[in-house]
């Protein structure tokens, strides 16, 4: 939901802050840059708190000696510290924000490289679009705590540790006035400042609601439309943008007090601290100089504080990201590749499922393969048909391994699955699913997905072969025609046939086809038909047939019902032979 304007304030944080080691181990390629760093942060930090000695000096030398040499000189040494100061700040800045931005980057690549490899299966328990979330929204929290706050942090107690010496140093009696006033100062701040904050997250709830829903009814806009419900969208929309425009207000409230106190109490603070410190100056206990000094210090001191207190929570929120982002670094594939994992030679491949048995792992008491044995020799066409829910799809993802069967075993060439490395086995496989997806790019970009390499005569051939060539041709800019990210502006059937060529292009032993449910016109079902006939003996296929034209092409037909093999045959055998094929082919393929 909050995916519109998710800046991290949403994520949950965590008060353990050792939660953040495992990120700097991410920081040890850059110790260079980190040493640079935290050389640029001392010396800063040690003229920063040098300028109030400065200022001092400009005063009680400067002026109060009523000679124009000594003003210059002490201008000049000022002049210095703000030199070293701002070459330290440049210094510093860099190397901080570039630490920052390198170790989320390297982070976002460690887990987008571990997850892109992961068994399928973990991503029915963990939702695509949370994981999407903590690749980019947690590791931007990371980059901002590790590229800016864990240096405020530091930089900051330095400060307050120097300020408080140099305070003390500078007039006792002053700091301990400080001292003792600031609880009174900061607690104020603190409560307003967390209300604020707890506003502001709201805010942004509410402005996510306001993302969602405009997202929502404008993709969904002809439906919108054809219900004429602009009307209750509009009136639903404007209650969202007032509910966020309300608790914006009561947020500027908050701040706008808090703000306004923040100025009472330091000009509060300031004129305390002229009417202590000036009785002293004129009484002579202390100079000017000393003053201005003490002044600076107090105000080093006071902003280290307020620093400190707003990135504490940024620490504890990097803290919640961390630990997720580990999370998802360290969940294992339960597809475990054996170390002497194999190849398979040569391009014939035949198929051997011998009392395969599985469950999908969020439902194990279901068993939806339930001890299935058969095997398919390299150039024949098996068609598996059978009720929707039948385990047909599964037994696709099993062969490709995208899980591992629970009981039996799977084996290519007479090895198991197991033995061989996961590339092996889909590097055999062409797959082309019911419902073809197609990444947004042109349609060259689209069939050479697997093979960059193929030349435009092995992209022209399968074309060809997939009966996709005449309406790629028939496109004003061919095969540069650009699609979607749905693949939109092609019909069904000719995405089937582009993810044919596709699957084609790849140069599989074994090509598996989900044969489309939703109706394509006769001519594309003519095209598909021709296309498996040409495919038919040049290589392994098993078709996941809805129609009796496709079923009458395969060498041999598997009956599918509730996990388990009913019939084996041709279409003719099957229909004397088994009842349920009988039953089955009257209804699915009676038109
Ligand atoms: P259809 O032709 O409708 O696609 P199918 O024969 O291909 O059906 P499968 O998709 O293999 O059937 O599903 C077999 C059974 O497994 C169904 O009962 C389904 O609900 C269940 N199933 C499928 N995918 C999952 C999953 N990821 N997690 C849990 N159960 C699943």
């Amino acid at each position: 939901m909050a995916e519109v304007v998710d800046d991290g304030h949403d994520r949950q944080s965590n008060k353990d802050l050792r939660r953040l080691t495992p990120a700097f181990k991410f920081l040890r390629p850059y110790v260079r840059q980190v040493v640079f760093a935290s050389i640029a942060l001392v010396i800063t930090a040690a003229a920063t708190l040098s300028i109030g000695q400065g200022i001092r000096l400009v005063i009680d030398s400067g002026f109060a000696s009523g000679e124009a040499g000594v003003l210059v000189d002490s201008l000049s040494l000022f002049a210095g510290f703000v030199l070293v100061l701002t070459v330290g700040t440049f210094v510093r800045f860099y190397f901080v924000s570039w630490v920052g931005e390198r170790v989320s980057a390297d982070i976002r690549q460690a887990v987008f490289t571990h997850l892109i490899n992961i068994h399928p299966g973990f991503f029915e328990r963990n939702a695509p679009s949370e994981i999407q979330s903590r690749i980019t929204t947690d590791t931007t929290l990371l980059q901002t705590v590790i590229g800016s706050s864990v240096s405020i942090a530091l930089r900051n107690f330095l400060m307050f540790v120097g300020g408080v010496t140099l305070m003390f140093i500078t007039n006792v009696k002053l700091s301990l006035i400080v001292l003792i006033s600031v609880p009174f100062v900061v607690m104020p701040i603190i409560l307003f400042g967390r209300r604020v904050r707890r506003l502001s997250r709201t805010s942004q709830d509410r402005l996510a609601d306001v993302g969602s829903y405009a997202g929502e009814s404008l993709r969904h806009i002809k439906v919108v439309q054809a219900f004429n419900h602009q009307g209750a969208d509009e009136t639903a929309f404007h209650q969202r943008v007032d509910a966020a425009f309300k608790i914006s207000v009561q947020r500027i409230r908050q701040r706008a007090v808090l703000v306004a106190i923040v100025m009472l109490l330091v000009f509060g603070a300031v004129a305390t601290m002229l009417w202590v410190g000036g009785q002293d100056v004129l009484s002579g206990q202390t100079s000017a100089g000393e003053l201005a000094a003490f002044i600076f210090y107090a105000f080093i001191v006071a902003g280290s504080v307020g620093a400190i207190s707003e990135v504490i929570s940024d620490l504890q929120r990097a803290a919640g990201a961390t630990e997720r982002l580990i999370e998802l670094l360290e969940s294992p594939s339960e597809l475990v590749e054996r170390d002497a994992a194999g190849g398979l030679a040569g391009q014939e491949v035949s198929l051997q499922l011998d009392q395969v048995g599985f469950s999908y792992p969020t439902r194990p008491e279901q068993k939806v393969i339930d001890t299935v044995s058969f095997s398919v020799q390299p150039g024949e066409m098996v068609a598996l048909v059978g009720p929707s829910g039948a385990g047909k799809s599964t037994l696709f993802d099993l062969i490709q391994r995208f899980y591992d069967p629970t009981e039996g075993s799977l084996r290519m060439c007479g090895q198991d699955l197991r033995d061989l490395s996961l590339s092996a086995v889909r590097g055999a496989v062409g797959f082309v699913s019911q419902d073809p997806v197609l990444f947004a790019g042109t349609l060259k970009d689209n069939l050479v997905y697997a093979n960059p390499d193929a030349s435009e005569v092995e992209i022209e051939r399968a074309l060809q072969l997939a009966h996709a060539a005449d309406f790629v041709d028939a496109l004003s800019e061919g095969l540069s025609t650009r699609v979607g990210e749905d693949g939109v502006g092609l019909s069904g059937g000719q995405r089937q046939r582009l993810a044919i060529a596709r699957a084609l292009l790849s140069k599989p032993s074994i090509l598996l086809l989900d044969e489309a449910t939703s109706a394509l016109d006769a001519e594309s079902e003519n095209h598909i038909r021709l296309s498996i006939d040409g495919l038919k003996g040049r290589m392994t296929i098993m078709v996941i047939a809805h129609r009796l034209s496709t079923v009458r092409q395969a060498d041999r037909i598997l009956v599918l019902d509730g996990g388990r093999v009913i019939g084996s045959g041709t279409h003719e055998e099957l229909m004397s032979s088994s009842d349920l094929y009988a039953r089955f082919a009257q209804m699915q393929f009676a038109a």
